[in-house]
C-alpha cells in the first residue's frame, strides 16, 4: 500500500498493488500543467486508487485527457484518459510519501523533451547551491 498526496495536506490517497509502469514525460501537455520540465507518472488500474481525503478538481487537458489537482494549493495528482487508456490511472510519482518507492523505469514522449534536458545529467551539481564568490 502506498499513500500519497498534495503539498497543503487537503487531499490525500492511497493505491495498492503494484505499478504497471512508471515513467518520465516530457510532453508538452505535462510540462504546461506542472510548470516543470518533466513530469512522473506511475500507471495503476483505476480501481488500485482511493482517495481518501478532500476532493481533486479536474481540468479537462485535451480531448480526452483529465488532470486532477488539489484545487487548494495546486499540486498535480492524477491523470485519466477513458478513450487511449480506459480503466487506467496515472499518478503523479512525486507525490508519493515516499517517491523513492516505485523507481522510473522510461523517459516517454522524448519527441518533445525540451532540447537542453537531453543532458542535463551533465550539468554541474551541488549538494544544495553554487559556492558564493
Ligand atoms: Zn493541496
Ligand atoms: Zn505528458
Amino acid at each position: 500500500m502506498i499513500t500519497g498526496g498534495c503539498h497543503c495536506g487537503a487531499i490525500r490517497y492511497q493505491v495498492e498493488g503494484e505499478a504497471i509502469v512508471h515513467a518520465l514525460c516530457h510532453c508538452g501537455d505535462c510540462r504546461r500543467h506542472s510548470g516543470a520540465p518533466m513530469v512522473g507518472w506511475a500507471m495503476y488500474p483505476e480501481a488500485a486508487l482511493k482517495v481518501t481525503k478532500g476532493t481533486p478538481k479536474v481540468y479537462a487537458s485535451s480531448q480526452h485527457g483529465r488532470r486532477q489537482f488539489c484545487p487548494d494549493c495546486g499540486t498535480g495528482l492524477f491523470y485519466v484518459n477513458a478513450e487511449m487508456l480506459p480503466s487506467i490511472v496515472d499518478i503523479q510519482s512525486a507525490t508519493f510519501d515516499d517517491p523513492e518507492i516505485v523507481p522510473a523505469q522510461a523517459h516517454v514522449q522524448v519527441a518533445e523533451r525540451l532540447k537542453w534536458m537531453e543532458r542535463a545529467n551533465e550539468l554541474p551539481m551541488f549538494q544544495r547551491y553554487p559556492p558564493q564568490t
